[in-house]
């Protein structure tokens, strides 16, 4: 934890909750300037383990899943302040999961079949983790879940991010970065959970290698900043954990977005398939933890171009 932490604090997992509610009692107050080191659950909430199977995944009791740890209030916030939330440090557990969940996902129409993978990496994260036949991921820990209350009343589903933040899966929400939020009620009510050990931008599949960790935060308040929507500060380069090999890249083209996007992420798998041998199932799992879509042009119309980089160190490595 970084040293010029005033107080530090443990908030552990036992103080979860699942969904977002201004209700909900603070499990801690923090001062700006404090540090809370997290314990985060796994986003199935305790459902999947090393031993679990493919079929698991359907079995799921949807009200326990991507629990978040607090809520934390800050002494002073205020709604039209913003929470300068600074990512300190990850402590990973070297066990993750990664599947393909009838139903969710940018292909489900396509994948209607569960799948389920386990990964076992480097706690250091400084190895690639291992995939298939001979596929190496490297890693960049983030959370996928970070937020604070929204203002209306209610309990408010975890899946879909507001502008208060939550289910963000911003892959750069990772060490060094600051993320800054909107607060809407008073105290903030601050939660974090749904750690990811590697994502690609886009998630295609519906989920990145899930993982339960530790997370070090420090939280700052910025008065009267009245954001509209997160913000993100990156402390340097975001993908130099992928570029070195560079990138096999595929593109859909047409005037709907969501459409392109389904089309650049399916000719890759396409690809991946006749040129290595996976199976589609494998394909598109690989294409969730490390690939990136890319918004390459919206303005050459009436057609886009959506991209997807596949970084081909984890192949060529
Ligand atoms: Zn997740």
């Amino acid at each position: 934890m970084s040293s010029n932490c005033k107080h530090q604090h443990t908030l552990h997992a036992v103080h979860s909750h699942c969904g977002w509610d201004n209700s909900l009692a603070p499990a801690l107050s923090v001062a700006p300037g404090e540090c809370v080191e997290f314990e985060i659950i796994d986003a199935s909430g305790g459902q999947l383990s090393a031993e679990s199977v493919a079929e698991d995944v359907t079995k799921f009791d949807f009200a326990k899943l991507n629990p978040v740890t607090g809520p934390i209030h800050v002494d002073g916030a205020e709604p039209g302040d913003a929470l300068a939330v600074k990512l300190l440090h990850f402590q990973p557990s070297g066990w993750g999961w990664t599947a393909i969940i009838p139903g969710f996902g940018l292909l489900a129409d396509q994948f209607p079949e569960p799948s389920l993978h386990h990964w076992k990496y480097d706690t250091g994260c400084a190895e690639p983790a291992l995939f298939g036949n001979g596929a190496k991921v490297p890693l960049k820990p983030f959370t996928g879940t970070i937020g604070v209350a929204p203002a209306e009343p209610g309990l408010h589903s975890v899946v879909p991010p507001r502008t208060v933040g939550g289910n963000m899966d911003v892959r750069d929400v990772a060490v060094g970065s600051t993320l800054y939020l909107p607060v809407a009620v008073p105290g903030a009510l601050f939660s974090v959970g749904d750690t990811h050990a590697a994502q690609g931008d886009g998630e295609v599949c519906g989920t990145a290698i899930e993982s339960p960790m530790k997370v070090a935060l420090q939280f700052e308040l910025i008065k009267g900043a009245d954001l509209p929507s997160p913000r993100l500060m990156t402390e340097g380069p975001v993908t130099r954990h992928l570029d070195a090999a560079g990138y096999q890249v595929t593109t859909g083209v047409g005037p709907d977005l969501w459409e392109g996007a389904r089309d650049a992420v399916r000719y890759m798998i396409d690809w991946l398939c006749a040129s290595y041998g996976m199976s589609a199932d494998e394909a598109y799992m690989l294409c969730s933890v490390c690939g990136d879509l890319r918004l390459s042009e919206v303005v050459d119309q009436p057609n886009w171009i959506v991209s997807f980089y596949f970084p081909r160190v984890v192949l060529e490595g």
